[in-house]
């Protein structure tokens, strides 16, 4: 491939294997690949240009938001960087909260600390180095979900360079079904170079950090009893991983966020869980919302990350046999982890069919998974884990493509509903016919 007009035609970078800083052009945090050509836009133009240079070439269009997922570590492809397209706007809204404009290549984290500093908010996820990019498009579960939905759902409007590198406008008054498409659709429909939110209000938040031995069935039922009743303004999370390092807690933890500064109603609302046995109190305070997130490492490239058996799944009713078989999931084995998010609240306030997000009256997302070292899972040790997970998947209603590793190209049929999914399609026809944008969970024009 002749990169030579791409130097020219691009005012960013334009990295080839021969150029010095390609090995760390690169690295992303899902680990290590080797494009045919990485461009880091530094504009709407270098944008347009390396889009209408994919397509020429007949090459894969390879967009890298935060680099989280598992897209940008394959071996071909132009490999559009984004990361410097990392602005952030807030713009005042009479209605309370603000409008926020952000580039296509933020991250939450330098987001949410923007945010902050004008009293306002938008649920993301819990990493700060995670891309504002793949994650809303995917969806975007994050610490106000019950409060104030997926991030998806607080998207207004966005700026997309399609597949012919035309730049486009999008609102619900002017393309109504792209729109629709990127409130969970994936990077199937062009490069969204700036996400427009709606955000909320937010001065500070509460967070609650609870130490979990012993048991985790009745633990994680007093969960499920509490997440039932409490105010929206609560979300939590369970997990269970083995300890990396030998000087942090042992055990599982139960984190939960409220979304407000009133310490006293998250503490009234955790109540029944702070009284059990094998519940301890590490932390509950107010604090900033940026420093509630947590930080990715990058991985190290010559210690490349064991594969995972398990999954996750959007569950509508966690009762007492579904907690049993994640628990003795996680307790058949000792390299594994469970981990479960609340859901409902705004989550479920939103019509199944007003974004592709599947399975709306889920209460909670969860995952399983072992991990696949050499030497300590051999093939009948597959063969049973992937059985238990199996047991635990058929309680599901669906899947959430943004915590699935894979990059199986029939993966995105698992995620939506047929009806989703030929709507998603003939979005994709519109706007992609040719697919070039395909490294994703792909929607195949039609
Ligand atoms: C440590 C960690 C923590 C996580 N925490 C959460 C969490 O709390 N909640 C949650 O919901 N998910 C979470 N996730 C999953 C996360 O949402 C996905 O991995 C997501 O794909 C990451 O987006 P990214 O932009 O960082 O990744 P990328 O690999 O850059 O992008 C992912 C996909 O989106 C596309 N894409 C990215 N940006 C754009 C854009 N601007 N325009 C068009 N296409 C684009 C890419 O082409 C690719 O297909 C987490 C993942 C990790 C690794």
């Amino acid at each position: 491939m002749d990169i030579a007009p791409l130097r020219t035609s691009v005012s960013g970078a334009v990295l080839a294997a021969e150029d010095q800083g390609w090995d760390a052009a690169r690295a992303s945090h899902a680990g290590t690949g080797r494009p045919d050509v990485i461009v880091r836009v530094s504009n709407l133009d270098d944008v347009s240009e390396a889009v209408r240079f994919a397509a020429a070439s007949r090459r894969p269009a390879v967009v890298r938001g935060g680099g989280h997922s598992a897209w940008s570590t394959l071996d071909d492809g132009v490999l559009i960087d984004l990361s410097a397209l990392d602005s952030v706007e807030v713009v005042g809204d009479p209605e309370g909260g603000a409008l926020v404009r952000i580039g296509g290549g933020a991250r939450w984290g330098d987001v949410a600390q923007v945010l902050s500093e004008h009293g306002v908010g938008i649920s993301s996820g819990d990493t700060a180095s995670v891309g504002v990019g793949g994650l809303t498009l995917g969806g975007g579960i994050g610490w106000m979900v019950r409060a104030w939905g997926l991030a998806a759902d607080q998207l207004v409007g966005a700026q997309l360079v399609t597949a012919e590198g035309e730049v486009v406008e999008v609102t619900e008054a002017s393309h109504p079904e792209l729109l629709w498409a990127l409130r969970g659709g994936g990077g199937n429909f062009g490069v969204v170079t700036r996400f427009d939110f709606r955000a909320h209000d937010l001065a500070a938040v509460v967070w609650a950090e609870l130490g979990v031995s012993g048991d985790a069935r009745p633990i994680l039922a007093a969960l499920r009893d509490v997440l039932a009743t409490a105010p929206r303004e609560l979300t939590a999370s369970y997990m269970d991983v083995p300890a990396m390092d030998p000087s942090a807690p042992a055990g599982a933890t139960i984190s939960a966020c409220w979304a407000g500064d009133d310490e006293g109603a998250l503490r009234a609302a955790l109540a029944p869980l702070l009284d059990l046995d094998g519940v301890s109190e590490r932390e509950i305070g107010v604090r900033a919302y940026p420093d509630i997130l947590l930080d990715a490492p990058m991985p190290d490239p010559d210690q490349p990350l064991p594969g995972f058996i398990g999954g996750n799944t959007l569950v509508r009713k966690l009762d007492d046999d579904l907690i049993d078989r994640f628990a003795s999931f996680r307790e058949s084995t000792p390299a594994s982890v469970i981990f479960f998010r609340s859901l409902g609240g705004a989550f479920g306030d939103v019509e199944q069919d007003a974004t592709p997000f599947p399975a709306r009256d889920a209460t909670w997302f969860a995952m399983a998974g072992a991990f696949d070292i050499p030497g300590l899972v051999d093939d009948a040790e597959r063969g049973r884990l992937e059985g238990a997970w199996a047991a635990i998947e058929e309680r599901g209603q669906g899947v959430y493509g943004n915590f699935s590793t894979t990059t199986d190209p029939d993966f995105a049929h698992r995620m939506y509903p047929a009806t989703t999914m030929a709507r998603l399609a003939a979005v994709k026809a519109t706007w992609d016919p040719r697919n070039l944008f395909a490294r994703n969970h792909n929607v195949i024009p039609a």
